[in-house]
């Protein structure tokens, strides 16, 4: 149906917060054929569907996560304990994998997908491993890149995760172009993810680069990825000779002594980089991400996941300095193996407490619009704007007459949850 055609859906709230745009009192917004028609006002307006002490926002944007990670085992860490070495960590989750069986992993990536709809996210980036989170996906409303993972620093290990990835790229790519929407918009789109420096062969950067597709990459993530990338010594290293998949200094080749190397190597240059985490860029390598270091057209952003980063004491992200350098900075959930919840709105207040100065519309644009760029689904959605996709969260408010100078902090000094998802003009879910 076009968006010209068909009946009008109205839907009220107290507030509305459309990004592009100053938030509205006392406003509704009119849907029609899966599309925003208009918002506006509601005064005078019939209303199909008013809900009352609720803020509309877009559908949000989980930039980085796995669908198909569950929480570690006997995980007993919460917000607010001492952080955890995030090598340990990574010890345990690489344990986990060893055990799960391929079933599982599809019940988990089902799960977790379910979740995101109950979370008001409409637009996902997803990491595969196991090729379940695709089916998962394609069971919800959700939109999603789904990036096929690549790993391993020796030749073996990396051929055989890169024939893996390519060969369910080549499984589910002819449906996909068949199935795409002639409107711009996209329900699915794959991608590459070379896992991250310490674990991946650079001659995987190179081909993936090469494939012309969406990539994404965990980047300067910790410590000890520095210290391996400088000088190929220290825990990471250590622990990845103790799974024997340290190649050796004589097999391995890094791109470049810094992680930035793996996005700006000179033969690396004008691909889509999606950055995963990036909480340990060098101030003075921030430039390396702004508008001006980038081929025109190119897009790369970072997917700073504020509760996982926090969860291993990676303080000071430096997502201040890239946004002051035109970079555009994103949110994640990461996997709910590291993370309390794959909620976005839950990034957003976490952030949002732990930098109480930083602007609600920054935030909120953070969780939506900015997400929706990198995935280069902006065209179509990420803000509440006439002839864009009718992807929006609706959000229970406070009941709070006053309201200080900015009304974004009645969505996120609360802990109320999400109401009602729609997408593509549809409803997703629905609170009883
Ligand atoms: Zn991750």
């Amino acid at each position: 149906m076009s968006p010209r055609e068909g009946p009008v859906l109205t839907l009220a709230a107290r507030w509305l917060f459309p990004v592009e745009g100053d938030p509205l009192e006392s406003a509704c917004i009119d849907i029609r054929g899966g599309r925003i028609v208009a918002i506006g006002p509601r005064e005078g307006r019939l209303i199909d569907i008013d809900y009352g002490n609720a803020g509309i926002i877009p559908g949000l944007v989980n930039a980085h996560c796995h669908l198909e990670l569950e929480p570690l085992e006997d995980d007993g860490w919460k917000l607010g304990d001492e952080p955890q070495n995030e090598v340990e960590w990574l010890k345990q989750v690489v344990k986990q994998r060893w055990l799960t069986d391929p079933e599982s992993y599809a019940e988990t990536a089902i799960k977790n997908a379910s979740q995101l709809v109950k979370f008001g996210t409409t637009l996902v980036a997803d990491i595969t491993t196991a090729g379940a989170s695709g089916p998962a996906l394609v069971e919800t409303p959700i939109r999603s890149v789904i990036y096929a993972e690549i790993i391993g620093l020796k030749r073996l290990r990396a051929m055989t995760t890169n024939e893996a990835a390519w060969a369910w790229v080549n499984a589910v790519e002819p449906a996909l172009k068949r199935d795409r929407p002639t409107d711009g918009s996209f329900r699915q789109q794959i991608g590459l993810s070379p896992h991250a420096p310490y674990s991946t062969a650079g001659w995987i950067y190179h081909q993936a680069v090469g494939s012309g597709m969406p990539l994404t990459t965990h980047l300067a993530e910790m410590p000890e990825e520095l210290e391996v990338l400088e000088f190929g010594t220290g825990p990471l290293k250590e622990f990845l000779e103790e799974i024997g998949a340290w190649p050796g200094l004589e097999e391995w080749k890094p791109i470049g002594h810094k992680p930035l190397d793996y996005v700006r190597h000179k033969d690396l240059r004008g691909a889509d980089w999606l950055i995963a985490h990036a909480n340990y860029l060098d101030e003075k390598d921030l430039w390396q991400l702004s508008p001006a270091a980038l081929k025109p057209n190119q897009r790369v952003a970072v997917a700073y996941c504020p509760r996982t980063a926090h969860r291993f004491g990676h303080r000071n992200h430096p997502f201040r300095g890239l946004l002051e350098r035109g970079a555009i900075v994103c949110l994640g959930t990461d996997s709910r193996a590291s993370s309390p919840s794959l909620s976005i709105l839950d990034e957003m207040r976490f952030l949002k407490a732990q930098n109480p100065d930083l602007a609600g519309s920054l935030i909120l644009a953070m969780g939506t619009l900015f997400g929706a760029w990198a995935l280069r689904a902006d065209e179509f959605c990420g803000s509440l704007k006439p002839e864009k996709k009718a992807d929006l969260a609706v959000v229970a408010l406070p009941n709070q007459e006053e309201v200080n100078s900015d009304p974004h902090s009645l969505i996120f000094d609360s802990d109320l949850p999400v109401v009602a998802t729609w997408q593509d003009g549809e409803l997703a879910f629905a609170m009883n």
